[in-house]
């Protein structure tokens, strides 16, 4: 402190207790590194789970396959394949649980080649077709080649799952649309269904993990995964997935990937 003639008179301090900051921070840091090492358990604890209730329910699928084709009464078969039908469920929950922790621990391996988007979309239909038997799946693909560089079982799950659900999320008897086309540098495929359509407030949430709409919840079962590593698998090839939908009036699933030369 000086006086009118700039002459130090004084001395002044400002000092802040801080100590109690400081200890909250490192302890907020530490939970947060703990939390995530948890985390990364439970996603390592996830993978190793799924793939030991794989095996299992290989051996009993295969089982009730075989005791399918040797039976002879019709109550029984059905019995059999109801079963069947419920443990194919079950290993395709298993096998998402199974995508969305290798997703979060960074270890979705893809095997890039070249492949034609058109073929493999005819492929996907007729099989899709032969169960879909209310829906029509109508195809409307370019005439050119549709060339990526993509994993094609990978590409394969997407398509599935967002045509799948295009089924799922409609009325029997409502065709669904599928289109494919190129669109600048990129082979665009697009899903359009006639179904229940979703609200605007909630198109945000449909890629997220675990994310099962409010429409859905009791009509329709799910576990709310498939988008959200259909978004990551097209991510990881460089891609886009977006939808536009209204509540009651469709949806429409666009799914972008870069086009070969
Ligand atoms: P799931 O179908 O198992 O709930 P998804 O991740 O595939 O999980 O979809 C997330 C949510 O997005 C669904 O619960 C549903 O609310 C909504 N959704 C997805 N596809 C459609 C569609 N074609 N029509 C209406 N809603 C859809």
């Amino acid at each position: 402190m000086q006086d009118k003639k700039g002459k130090i008179k004084g001395t002044s301090k400002i000092a802040n207790e801080i100590t109690v900051r400081v200890k909250a921070e490192k302890e907020r840091q530490l939970f947060a590194q703990r939390l995530q090492e948890l985390n990364t358990y439970k996603d390592e604890f996830m993978i190793m789970a799924s793939h030991e209730l794989k095996t299992p329910l290989t051996v009993i699928m295969a089982n009730l396959q075989i005791l399918e084709i040797q039976l002879k009464d019709d109550e029984r078969i059905s019995f059999v394949k109801k079963t069947i039908t419920q443990a194919q469920k079950l290993a395709g929950l298993i096998t998402n649980l199974f995508d969305v922790s290798k997703i979060q621990l960074g270890k979705l391996i893809l095997n890039f080649s070249e492949l034609d988007i058109n073929v493999l979309i005819e492929e996907i239909i007729s099989t899709l077709q032969q169960t879909a038997i209310k829906h029509d799946l109508i195809l409307d693909k370019a005439s050119d080649k549709l060339l990526v560089n993509a994993d094609r079982e990978r590409i394969e799950q997407v398509l599935i799952n967002v045509i799948g659900n295009a089924i799922k999320y409609s009325d029997e008897n409502k065709d669904v649309q599928i289109k494919t086309f190129r669109n600048g540098l990129n082979v665009e495929v697009v899903v359009i269904d006639q179904g229940i359509g979703i609200a605007e407030k909630e198109i945000e949430n449909v890629f997220q993990r675990f994310y099962h709409g409010s429409g859905s919840v009791s009509t329709y079962s799910g576990s709310g995964v498939g988008l959200y590593i259909s978004s990551e698998i097209i991510k990881s090839h460089g891609g886009k997935i977006w939808v536009e939908s209204e509540a009651g009036n469709g949806s429409a699933f666009h799914i972008s990937i870069p086009a070969l030369p």
